[in-house]
C-alpha cells in the first residue's frame, strides 16, 4: 500500500479492518502503550485469535496501513495517532524494556523547524527516546 493510500486508511479509522485486523489492532488501541507481539497474543487468544502467524499477518498488514507502528528499539507494537498532524513520541526504558507513546508539541515543533531550515519537508514523523523510566537501583 502507498502512502496515500494508508493515508486515507488513517482517516477511515478501524472500519474497514479484517476481523483478525480489528481485534489486533482494539487490543493495541485499549492498551494505549507499545506492546511486543508474544503479550499483544495472550491479550487476543480469548477473542479467537490464537495463531502467532495470523497475529504477525494482522500486525504487518495493519504497519502497511498506517494503523501500527513497530518501534525500532523494542520491536513492540504501538497504534499510531489517529490524527496525522499529532505526533507520536515513544519513551523506552533501558533498564526494563518497558515503553510508553506520549504526546509532545515541543518536540514536534523543533523537529520540523529543523528539518525545513535544511530544506526538508517532515511527512510523517515519530521520535523514539531511550532512558530510563523507572528507579535505577531497581
Ligand atoms: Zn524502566
Amino acid at each position: 500500500m502507498n502512502k496515500a493510500a494508508g493515508a486515507a486508511q488513517r482517516e477511515k479509522g478501524s472500519n474497514s479492518l479484517s476481523r483478525n485486523q480489528a481485534i489486533v489492532f482494539d487490543a493495541l488501541k485499549r492498551e494505549g502503550n507499545p506492546m511486543k507481539a508474544y503479550a499483544l497474543l495472550e491479550r487476543v487468544k480469548d477473542e479467537g485469535v490464537r495463531a502467532p502467524m495470523t497475529v504477525y499477518r494482522a500486525l504487518s498488514d495493519l504497519m502497511d496501513m498506517g494503523l501500527v507502528y513497530k518501534l525500532d528499539t523494542t520491536k513492540a507494537y504501538s497504534v499510531t495517532s489517529p490524527s496525522a498532524s499529532d505526533i507520536p513520541v515513544f519513551l523506552v526504558c533501558d533498564t526494563c524494556g518497558n515503553s510508553r507513546m506520549i504526546g509532545s508539541e515541543k518536540l514536534e515543533e523543533a523537529a520540523r523547524e529543523s528539518a525545513l531550515e535544511n530544506g526538508f519537508y517532515v511527512d510523517r514523523l515519530r521520535i523514539e527516546v531511550t532512558g530510563y523510566c523507572c528507579n535505577k537501583s531497581a
